[in-house]
């Protein structure tokens, strides 16, 4: 899926190739467990318009809203 990120030199806004994985997280409540969506880049990805790299496929992103958007 693509996703749109902000790059955080420029603020050129990006469109990255990205697998959608969900992330378990223990909660307070013993037996209940919360999944928060990630994203995982498939390749290091650098601003199209300042060449900084934005996203590396070993750091995942997590939805931030001003940082990224999901495209539909
Ligand atoms: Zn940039």
């Amino acid at each position: 899926m693509k996703l749109r990120m902000k790059c955080p030199n420029c603020g050129f806004w990006n469109r990255i190739e990205v697998n959608k994985l969900f992330i378990e997280q223990e909660t307070s409540e013993p037996k209940v467990k919360a999944y928060i969506p990630m994203y995982e880049p498939l390749k290091t990805e650098t601003c199209k318009k300042c060449k900084s790299i934005i996203a590396e496929p070993r750091e995942l992103i997590r939805i931030v809203k001003k940082i990224a958007s999901i495209k539909k």
